[in-house]
């Protein structure tokens, strides 16, 4: 037995057999010819053909990966498109062409620099590299493959063998991705930092992940037995009996009863879904319900808005999948990062800080909310509609969510002259603004439910958005005012009928499980794959401790002050 340190990434434990993945072996570029040898336009051609490759397989991987994992996770390939056509790239590469260079050498010169000065950078930036290096492989590969007799693809990653432990020098997002977390018991890299994109799908998968644990990796031999550590940050090398017996116990299996603390207080874990596919898999993670069910999806990728009967269809399907439960439903949020082209949003030169969320819905597309509001009250009279919740995104003012609660009262009006059955479901507000945070109490007082979205909360109060990579440190939700601000909401609740919940990221990392009990959070809502661990850690608080350790990180006037509170070495912002 030997132990390798290096830093956990998915904490969770899997134990198998230790397989090496080196697909640069494969792309070893033939020497460089002869200028002269070199006819340009074929290479120009070559280069153009496989790029067009290159976007159609990153499109099928943005779409698989939203389909398995989720959207922001799927968001990577549209960043890795913005490389494969990134300006000043494409010029570079098709200069050294014209200068008769062979495509593969252009492109290998060219993204080889720009690694090179992602990797001189701090933090996030320099994670960046594994993004484009996965490119510039994607590119090699094509290249080097189109005269038939070109490299052999890299292992199969979607057909590796039961039990597998992966060990790689790195992994890009697209090899992480395309893994099956049934099959990969674990993964360790050589390099690689837990903030990577990487290493942020294989948390989503729920893959046990020890990243950056250096060249000693390469004492572990194919064939090996393995334990991979991801909450202690170590790889084990022929692990004794009680580490196997402990590794297995720690598997993703889904823990499908409501839970509770360790002394008696129940806590809601339930499922963040962003379409019809991800219902399934929720409650097969043993989801208590729906926390966030974000219809934008409805709308996107068309070219009009859906028909009522559609919306319905798509609500009535989220409350059969979860008919004893309870769903809650976000009121369309476009604007900001998220546009609609058919519905004309305003240009404006900060979209973040204009009109989006409830602000379109109060004014310039009222209509879409009538309609929305119509389905929903439809939906909530239903057999299985008991469980319904509504919820409105980005409130900043006590008089929009007074207006949002008259549109639904006209609507119930409307739906009783005509005779159309129809309900009014519970009705809260998302706290993703300060303003919001500050008027939790009044909002409370109006509504039945609060939910924090610390995505947002976390860009408004620390003025960062959330997703430029250059001020990523900055949107951090365990910066001391965030933590406040959560307190500030949870606070508003106490003494009232209403529940207070989180769907934002915060809510899905383990880690953060006791802080969030002990805040006073009724409901955490996350992607799935997190749910089965998030419920583990809920049976294991004692909500007295939590509730000491959230003051104690409520004192705290630093990150690092909180993280030392938490006990924690660090998180990603
Ligand atoms: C949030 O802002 O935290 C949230 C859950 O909403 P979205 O990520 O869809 O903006
Ligand atoms: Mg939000």
């Amino acid at each position: 037995m030997r132990t390798l340190a290096g830093v956990g990434s998915t904490p969770r434990s899997g134990v198998g057999t230790a397989r090496w993945y080196r697909p640069d072996a494969d792309l070893t570029l033939p020497d460089r010819p002869d200028p002269d040898a070199v006819d340009a336009e074929a290479e120009l051609a070559r280069y153009e053909a496989a790029r067009d490759a290159v976007r159609e397989a990153l499109r099928d991987a943005r779409d698989r990966t939203a389909e398995r994992v989720g959207e922001e996770e799927a968001a990577v390939f549209e960043a890795h498109e913005g490389f494969l056509d990134d300006p000043t790239i494409v010029e570079d590469v098709e200069a050294a062409i014209d200068d008769w260079t062979p495509a593969e050498h252009a492109v290998a010169d060219r993204f080889d620099e720009a690694v090179a000065q992602f990797e001189g950078m701090e933090g996030r930036m320099a994670e960046r590299a594994d993004d484009l290096r996965d490119v510039r492989d994607r590119l090699l590969r094509a290249l080097l493959d189109d005269g038939g007799d070109g490299p052999p693809a890299a292992a199969d990653l979607a057909a590796l063998p039961d039990g597998t432990i992966l060990l790689a020098e790195r992994l890009t997002p697209s090899d992480t991705a395309a893994l099956d977390p049934d099959a990969v018991a674990g993964i360790a890299t050589v390099e690689g930092g837990r903030t990577s994109h990487a290493a942020i799908i294989a948390r989503s998968l729920a893959i046990p992940a020890v990243v950056g644990v250096g060249g000693e990796l390469e004492s572990v031999a194919d064939g090996e037995t393995v334990l991979v550590d991801g909450e202690a940050g170590e790889v084990v090398g022929d692990p004794d009996k009680t580490q196997r017996a402990a590794a297995r116990e720690s598997g993703p299996d889904a823990i499908r009863e409501r839970v509770e603390t360790d002394d008696g207080r129940p806590v809601e874990v339930a499922a963040n879904v962003g379409g019809e596919a991800e219902l399934d898999p929720a409650a097969e993670r043993g989801a208590d319900g729906i926390g966030l069910f974000r219809t934008e999806f409805l709308f996107v990728d068309r070219e009009s808005p859906p028909t009522e009967d559609e919306q319905y269809a798509a609500v009535t399907a989220a409350l059969s999948a979860f008919p004893d439960d309870r769903v809650v439903v976000r009121t369309l949020d476009v604007g900001g990062d998220k546009p609609v082209p058919y519905l004309d949003l305003p240009d404006e030169p900060n979209p973040f800080l204009g009109r989006r969320g409830i602000r379109l819905s109060l004014d310039e597309h009222a209509d879409l909310f009538e309609t929305q509001l119509r389905v929903l009250l439809r939906a909530a009279a239903t057999e299985e509609g008991d469980g319904l919740a509504v919820m409105f995104p980005l409130v900043t003012r006590v008089e929009e969510v007074e207006r949002a609660v008259d549109a639904v009262e006209s609507v119930a009006a409307d739906l009783a002259e005509e005779g159309v059955d129809h309900a009014v479901p519970e009705l809260g507000a998302m706290i993703e603004t300060p303003a919001a945070a500050f008027l939790a109490d009044a909002l409370a007082e109006r509504l039945d439910f609060l939910s924090v979205g610390t995505n947002d909360l976390a860009q408004y109060v620390m003025a960062a958005d959330r997703g430029n990579d250059a001020v990523a440190e900055y949107h951090d939700p365990l910066h001391p005012a965030v933590v406040r601000a959560l307190d500030r909401t949870t606070a508003a609740v106490e003494g009232t009928d209403a529940w207070v919940g989180m769907c934002g990221e915060m809510a899905g990392d383990p880690a953060l499980t006791e802080l969030l009990v002990g805040l006073g959070f009724d409901e955490l809502s996350m992607s799935a794959v997190t749910v089965p661990e998030v419920k583990r850690r809920v049976r294991e608080v004692d909500a007295d401790a939590a509730a000491s350790l959230a003051s104690e990180a409520l004192a705290c006037e630093t990150r690092a002050e909180v993280l030392d509170a938490l006990g924690l070495d660090d998180r990603p912002a």
